[in-house]
C-alpha cells in the first residue's frame, strides 16, 4: 500500500492523514468543503511545528509529511488511484451510506474501504458495496497524532488477509492496533459511555455533586480526566448518540441513557462546544469551573 485516500478533513480526518503522510503514505485528503481543507492544513502544520519544536521530528520530516498530502473537494478524483481509503466524515449514517456507495463505484475494486466510524456497525457500511470482505473500521483516537490505540474493526464479512494488512499498517503508522469484533460501540465506547452515563446518573439522584465524582475517578482511579469532564469535551449529544446506539443495539435497559443527559441535550448544553455543560467553558478549557446549575 502506498497511496491513501482520507475523506473528511475535520478533526480526525487531518491527524489520520497527518501520521499517515508522516510515515511516508502518498495521502488524498478529501473533503466537500474547501474552507475545511484549507483548515485542515493549516492544522496539520501547526501540529508539525509543536513537534518540530519538541524536537521529535526533524524539518525534513516536516517537509516530506507536507509534500505527501494532497487536497481534494472531488470525491471521485481522490480515490480513483488509491489502495485503502480512510473514511473520517461525520457521524450519519445516511451520508457514510452514500459515501461507501461512491466509493465503491469510484475506488480500483482491490481497493480496501476502511472507516473511523464511533458507533456505526462496520457490517452495515460494508453491507452498502459489492466487497464486504475488504471493508473494516480503523477507529483512530484524538488527537490522532498523540494516541498510540487504534481499534481495527472486523466486519461480520471482513475477510482475514484484509484484517492482518490493516493491523500491518496501523503498526507502520507507530500505533497499537487491537483487532475487535463489529458489535455496538465495539469495545472502547461500551465500556467508555456507559461509565460516563453512570457518571450522570450518579449526579441525577444525587449520590455526589460534580466534582466530587470527577475527583473520585481522577485521584480514585488514576483517571487523567473525570468522566463528567470528559463528556464535556466528547459533547453531550455525541454522548447521547452512543448510548442510544447501544441501548438499541443489544435491547438492554442497562444502556438506557440517563434522563438527565436526555434533558442538558434537548436543551442545548453540549459541553465544551455550546459554552456549557457539567462545567462552565466559557472562560476557556483551561479553567475547571462547574456549571451554575450544579452549583451547590
Ligand atoms: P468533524 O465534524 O470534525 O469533521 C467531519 C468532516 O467531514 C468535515 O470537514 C465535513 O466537511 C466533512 N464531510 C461531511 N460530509 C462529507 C462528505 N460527504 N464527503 C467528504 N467530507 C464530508 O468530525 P470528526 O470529529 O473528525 O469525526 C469524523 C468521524 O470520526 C466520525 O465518524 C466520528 O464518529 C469519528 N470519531 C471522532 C472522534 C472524535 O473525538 N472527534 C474520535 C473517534 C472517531
Amino acid at each position: 500500500m502506498e497511496q491513501i485516500a482520507v475523506i473528511g478533513s475535520g478533526t480526525m480526518g487531518n491527524g489520520i492523514a497527518h501520521v499517515f503522510a508522516q510515515s511516508g503514505f502518498k495521502v488524498n485528503l478529501v473533503d466537500i468543503s474547501e474552507a475545511a481543507l484549507e483548515k485542515a492544513l493549516k492544522t496539520i502544520e501547526k501540529n508539525l511545528d509543536r513537534m518540530l519544536a519538541k524536537e521529535k521530528i526533524d524539518e525534513a520530516t516536516k517537509t516530506a509529511t507536507l509534500a505527501n498530502i494532497t487536497t481534494y473537494a472531488d470525491l471521485k478524483a481522490g480515490v480513483e488511484t488509491v489502495d485503502l481509503v480512510v473514511e473520517a466524515a461525520i457521524e450519519n449514517v445516511d451520508i457514510k451510506l452514500k459515501i461507501f456507495e461512491d466509493l465503491e463505484a469510484f475506488t480500483k475494486p482491490e481497493c480496501i474501504l476502511a472507516s473511523n466510524t464511533s458507533s456505526i456497525p462496520i457490517t452495515k457500511i460494508g453491507s452498502v458495496t459489492k466487497r464486504a470482505d475488504k471493508v473494516i473500521g480503523m477507529h483512530f483516537m484524538n488527537p490522532v497524532p498523540v494516541m498510540k490505540l487504534v481499534e481495527v474493526i472486523r466486519g461480520y464479512a471482513t475477510s482475514n488477509e484484509v484484517t492482518n494488512l490493516i493491523m500491518e499498517t496501523s503498526k507502520k503508522l507507530g500505533k497499537v492496533p487491537v483487532e475487535v469484533n463489529d458489535y455496538p460501540g465495539f469495545i472502547s465506547n461500551r465500556i467508555l459511555m456507559p461509565m460516563i452515563n453512570e457518571a450522570i446518573i450518579s449526579l441525577f439522584e444525587g449520590v455526589a455533586g460534580v466534582e466530587e465524582i470527577d475527583t473520585v475517578m481522577k485521584l480514585g482511579m488514576a483517571h487523567p480526566m473525570g468522566p463528567l469532564q470528559l463528556a464535556d469535551f466528547i459533547g453531550l449529544d455525541v454522548c447521547l448518540s452512543i448510548m442510544n446506539v447501544l441501548y438499541e443495539g443489544f435491547g438492554n435497559p442497562k444502556y438506557a441513557p440517563c434522563p438527565l443527559l436526555v434533558n442538558m441535550v434537548t436543551a442545548g448544553y453540549l459541553g465544551v462546544k455550546s459554552g456549557e455543560g457539567f462545567y462552565d467553558w466559557s472562560h476557556g478549557t483551561k479553567e475547571l469551573v462547574v456549571s451554575p446549575q450544579f452549583k451547590k
